[in-house]
């Protein structure tokens, strides 16, 4: 298995080289849009502390993680008014993941709504930045 690359775009996110619509942070966990939303709304959620995926995160840090996630979709779907949500994640590229630091994706969805396909154009800054705020009014 391979081993934590601190190059890959989240670390970036979290050292500030990057910039994120960010609705959530605090000593333990980030929260920001994904720009591909498979939904509007879609969120991710990730620990700072450095890891690959579930297969190699520390148990301790997971937990924390799963409180966080807890607490972003709670906001997620009150800010969306969104009638679910869908909770993924993917471990290794054989599963389907393709940026690796771990992270949950937040997928709000509207009943009869299916999330996806993935656009083929990242998503408007404006509107980005418009959803991150709601959602930041909704904790
Ligand atoms: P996966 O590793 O398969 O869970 O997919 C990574 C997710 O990160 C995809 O949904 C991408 O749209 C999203 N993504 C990639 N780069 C960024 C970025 N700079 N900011 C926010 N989301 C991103």
């Amino acid at each position: 298995m391979s081993t934590y690359d601190p190059d890959n775009i989240f670390a970036k996110i979290l050292r500030g080289e990057l910039p994120a619509h960010k609705v959530y942070e605090d000593d333990d966990i980030l929260a920001f849009m994904d720009i591909f939303p498979l939904s509007e709304g879609h969120t991710l959620v990730i620990p700072k502390k450095p890891s690959r995926n579930l297969l190699d995160i520390d148990p301790d840090v997971l937990c924390t993680l799963m409180r966080g996630v807890q607490k972003v979709a709670r906001a997620v779907v009150k800010a969306l008014n969104a009638d679910g949500f869908q909770l993924r994640q993917y471990n290794e590229a054989a599963a389907g993941q393709e940026v690796f630091h771990t992270h949950f994706h937040i997928i709000p969805v509207r009943e009869g709504q299916r999330p996806g396909p993935r656009p083929q154009e990242m998503a408007d800054q404006e509107q980005l930045a418009a959803v991150a705020a709601r959602i930041r009014a909704a904790f």
